[in-house]
């Protein structure tokens, strides 16, 4: 058994190594990094960089008339988050960490700040500071296959330092496991770190299609139980009339973001569904905030406009549609965009963007609602969602993300992807990724997976306009979701 060595971030050890041991399995860690830097700075002699594709003119967008694009809006509305929340922390008030699916509109009620560890991991990892803070959770004791989420919160909650996004430090912890089970001990663990109060709403996996009623019971009664749990951290009681005010701007951001994300739909389409990522930390951090609401209701005027002028985010010419499954790798946002681009691969269906747009109308609607994110349902629903969306938006391939840190998303993809093949009759192509952790990424297989899907969609594409098919998946020419399936063997 090889003795197991973690590098030591803060001397930049991993730069210096050409292996590193975790555990049994050896990771040429120095030699990947390098390699995608290269490949990302300069993609000369890449496979998929030898095609190219050249932009449409007169197809960029333009933003409407008297006002900010939207992109902007959008990215000022995420800076006033945690500027709200170091003032706040200036004035001595408690500011709170939350995980990304927690309902937030309880915590509104008391007027609370609140930042979001997995937004500013994403953050953390796309400005390229994700591994070396992973590595200093490894330091500490932690296993490198936990979330890269996860291994950038419990070091920065400890101390280490990072030029990217900063974030005051936390005074409670407000932690729903509907995301994940990670969750419970990345923010138990905090919570020791720091000695601070955890709030905890616990939504079991969704076994069923429905939200059984007992469920929901169990869960409003949790909302009560948090209820109090913020009336005595604050001292404040609940404002019935906050938490109604919270729940109507979290419903009319949701109605803007799903009506954005709808624009994919359209042929061609007035986005590339890379945009929708940019926009995550705004509809996971600012559901509450009428800015939010504000700025997705111009994005989607937008696209509106857009379908109108003939321009588009994707300014190149729209040769195929796919969906991109799972969480993008943010620190090869530019890796993984490029080969797409270079092949006029479009992405129109993400379901990663619509699952955080739930709408609800009274508190066991919201309890139900919150009981449905991508890796706490079923395969049934799961299947449905991302069907729903093929048949509704027209795609003609999928790529997914194997995702290392995301193990109850990738475990379920295997069926869903045989699913997809089955109902849909497309090709699915999969690549091993991480939304943080570099080391688990090459750029080299990414690219020859896209490439092999490019071709079986092209060969197919001709084939279908041979013979006047339809090339794109609708609701006419693939199968209806089988919901007798069983899910769960008896
Ligand atoms: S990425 Fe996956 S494992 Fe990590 S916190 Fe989110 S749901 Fe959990």
């Amino acid at each position: 058994m090889p003795t197991r060595r973690y590098n030591n971030p803060k001397n930049s050890g991993y730069k210096k190594r050409d292996m590193l041991f975790v555990g049994e399995r050896r990771i040429e860690v120095a030699q990947n990094i390098v390699k995608y830097k290269i490949k990302e700075g300069n993609n000369k002699g890449d496979v998929m960089s030898t095609k190219k594709i050249e932009k449409i003119p007169g197809k960029k967008p333009r933003p409407i008339e008297g006002k900010k694009s939207a992109a902007a809006v959008l990215r000022g509305v995420v800076d006033m988050v945690y500027n709200n929340a170091w003032q706040a922390k200036k004035r001595g008030e408690l500011v709170g960490w939350s995980s990304s699916k927690f309902p937030i509109e309880l915590a509104k009620a008391f007027d609370l700040n609140v930042v979001y560890p997995e937004n500013h991991a994403a953050t953390t990892a796309a400005k390229k500071d994700g591994l070396r803070l992973c590595q200093a959770a490894e330091d500490m004791g932690f296993d490198n296959d936990i979330c890269g989420y996860a291994r950038i919160s419990l070091a920065y909650a400890a101390g280490e330092p990072t030029d990217a996004r900063k974030m005051p430090q936390p005074d409670f912890l407000l932690c729903c496991n509907n995301i994940c089970n990670c969750m419970t001990k990345w923010y138990e663990n905090i919570a020791r770190m720091h000695n601070i109060p955890l709030i905890m709403v616990d939504i079991p996996f969704s076994n069923t299609v429905e939200v059984p009623e007992e469920q929901v019971d169990y869960l409003v009664g949790q909302f009560e139980h948090a209820i109090k749990q913020l009336e005595e951290l604050t001292g404040k009681k609940f404002k019935e009339e906050k938490f109604q005010a919270a729940c109507d701007m979290a419903n009319r951001t949701a109605a803007a973001w799903l009506k954005s994300c709808n624009y994919m739909g359209y042929k061609p389409s007035p986005l590339s569904g890379f945009d929708l990522f940019n926009h995550m930390a705004d509809i996971v951090a600012a559901r509450c905030e009428v800015e939010a609401a504000e700025g997705f209701e111009l994005l989607a005027e937008e696209f509106e406009q857009s379908v109108k002028e003939g321009t588009s985010t994707w300014e190149y010419p729209e040769e195929h549609r796919i969906l991109f499954e799972g969480i993008p790798c943010w620190p090869g946002l530019k890796p993984l965009y490029e080969p797409l681009k270079n092949n006029g691969v479009n992405v129109t269906s993400v379901v990663y963007a619509p699952a955080f747009g739930f709408q609800y109308g009274n508190i066991r609607e919201m309890a139900a609602a919150y009981s449905k994110a991508p890796c706490s349902v079923c395969i049934e629903t799961g299947v449905e969602w991302r069907e729903t969306m093929a048949k509704q938006n027209g795609i003609s391939g999928a790529l997914v993300n194997y995702n290392r840190s995301c193990k109850p998303w990738s475990g379920a993809m295997p069926e869903i992807e045989r699913r997809w093949k089955e109902d849909l009759g497309i090709p699915v192509v999969h690549f091993d990724g991480d939304q943080a952790d570099e080391r688990n990424f090459s750029t080299e297989q990414y690219n020859t997976r896209v490439q092999g899907l490019v071709e079986i969609m092209e060969e197919r594409k001709q084939d279908k306009l041979a013979k006047g098919e339809e090339i794109y998946t609708n609701f006419d020419n693939t199968k209806e979701t089988d919901w007798s399936k069983p899910t769960l063997e008896n």
